[in-house]
């Protein structure tokens, strides 16, 4: 039997330490949050209920496995009191990087800093009321900029036109750089938004954007059949806010007002061109500047370079030499480019590889592909002296750090069921780290005094 770290238990890194547990190797979790789920808990949008609980009972069968430990609220950076080379100094024979793209792709915009600017996923974060963002300002205007269109993008205009309890948003510009057949939303998704498209502008700027498609070959008339199917239904126009495309056009400079927030944003106009089947966009001189009060910017994200792992622009680095040839199996090793080296017994699963890459169903299945190199690494290297789960909990204590184990979860899962079941609500749901630690305790005493 060895030993194997997983640090984040996000879908990614939750599957991948079930099949190396099952495998029969000691794994121990460390994940940033209280809370197991990564963006399968904070990200995935509030409402989709049925799929959140069905993810959770997974994941805590996962927990269960008596060869895997939790430890939550453990974050691992070199801006934490744990750090990559700690872990490695307790001797694992492996360890796999699950984190997530924590970190924000910048714009490099001029007025980029203005109040009112938001990264898509930290607003996602906030109405998902993950406590590293639930006491920051995101605070909402009339008119909103969303940047990007992709499915993110759709959960936005989803909260900001429906389920936000303060609901000041009246109209919503999506600002999309290429034309709307480079939409990348599914049609499932969009129907959620429906009613709150405004098909009257949508038509005026399908007219405005024609001859730049119609430059590239692309016909309108064929939108229904490709990425605008809810244009083959009959306008269903409802009551509050709306939302409309701007095609064609990409950020370029923010403007704030004397209180510093954004109040105007001027795009640059882009033209479509075509290059073998692909449809690119080139930026033009021509601007235009747009009125609004907030801008989300859902163009998706990188990981994070803080945790300590050789970093390349966007990512963290794994194996160049395994990924070239695409018939080869993809790289899952991280790779120092300083040494040319493989860092021996060190792996990236899940968005912490690939950032932004697709739904739960391939983050599992990255996981779960990443951790069968893990086991096939594990069949050649000799027993590690890794310290064992209790010493490692006594090791972080040291550091003063509160940790939270599987029967911490459990308490926590139990009191948020029994306070939506008092509410009359389907779920209820912590939004600071206090309460949930206060939570814990109440429920352990509880139990210790029956
Ligand atoms: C807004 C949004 C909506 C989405 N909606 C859907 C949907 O409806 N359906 C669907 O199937 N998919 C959806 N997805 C995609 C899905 O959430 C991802 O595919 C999946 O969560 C990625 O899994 P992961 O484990 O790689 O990363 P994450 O889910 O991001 O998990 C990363 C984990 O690492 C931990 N962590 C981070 N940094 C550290 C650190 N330094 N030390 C220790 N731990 C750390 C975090 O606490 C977290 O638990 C959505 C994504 C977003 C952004």
């Amino acid at each position: 039997m060895k030993t194997v770290f997983v640090v984040g238990a996000g879908p990614a890194g939750l599957f991948a330490a079930q099949k190396i547990a099952q495998a029969g190797h000691q794994t121990i979790i460390f994940n940033r949050d209280i809370k197991p789920g990564g963006l399968a808990e904070y990200g995935i949008y509030p409402t989709k209920d049925k799929m959140k609980f069905g993810l959770r009972k997974q994941f805590a069968k996962v927990l269960s496995l008596p060869n895997l430990h939790y430890f939550g609220y453990v974050p691992i950076s070199k801006e934490s009191p744990l750090t990559v080379d700690d872990l490695r100094s307790w001797g694992p024979s492996a360890i796999v990087f699950a984190v997530g793209a924590q970190g924000t792709k910048k714009l490099g915009l001029r007025g980029e800093k203005a109040a009112g600017v938001y990264p898509a996923k930290d607003f996602v974060y906030n109405y998902n009321m993950l406590p590293l963002y639930t006491g920051q300002d995101f605070s909402v205007g009339r008119r909103v900029a969303v940047i990007g269109m992709g499915n993110v993008m759709v959960d936005i205009v989803h909260w900001l036109l429906i389920d936000d309890p303060l609901k000041t948003t009246e109209e919503i510009i999506v600002i999309a750089r290429r034309g709307p057949f480079e939409a990348k939303f599914d049609a499932k998704e969009f129907n959620y938004v429906e009613e709150h498209f405004d098909r009257k502008a949508f038509e005026e700027e399908l007219q405005r954007i024609q001859p730049q498609l119609a430059s590239v070959g692309q016909d309108i008339s064929k939108l229904a059949d490709e990425t605008f199917p809810v244009l083959k239904k009959p306008a269903a126009e409802g009551n509050g806010g709306k939302f409309r495309f701007r095609f064609l056009c990409q950020p370029k400079e923010i403007h704030a007002d004397a209180s510093g927030r954004i109040s105007r944003l001027t795009v640059t106009e882009n033209l479509l061109s075509e290059r073998d089947g692909n449809i690119a966009c080139k930026a033009t001189e021509q601007t235009a500047d747009i009125e609004v009060d907030t801008m989300i910017f859902a163009i998706g994200d990188v990981a994070d370079p803080a945790v300590g792992l050789p970093y390349n622009r966007d990512s963290y680095v794994t194996n160049p030499n395994i990924g070239e040839d695409p018939k080869s199996p993809p790289a899952y090793e991280i790779f120092d480019p300083a040494t040319g080296k493989v860092l021996d017994g060190l792996y990236a699963v899940g968005w912490a590889r690939k950032a932004s890459d697709g739904l739960v169903g391939i983050a599992r299945h990255d996981g779960e592909v990443g951790a069968a190199h893990v086991l096939k690494y594990l069949e050649n290297v000799s027993d590690g002296n890794s310290l064992s789960a209790e010493q490692i909990r006594q090791q972080i204590a040291a550091k003063g750090i509160r940790v939270i184990d599987k029967a911490d979860i459990e308490c926590l899962g139990r009191v948020e069921e029994r306070l939506a079941k008092e509410g009359g609500r389907t779920w209820f749901k912590f939004d600071k780290d206090e309460d949930m630690l206060k939570a814990i305790e109440s429920e352990k005493a509880k139990a210790v005094t029956v």
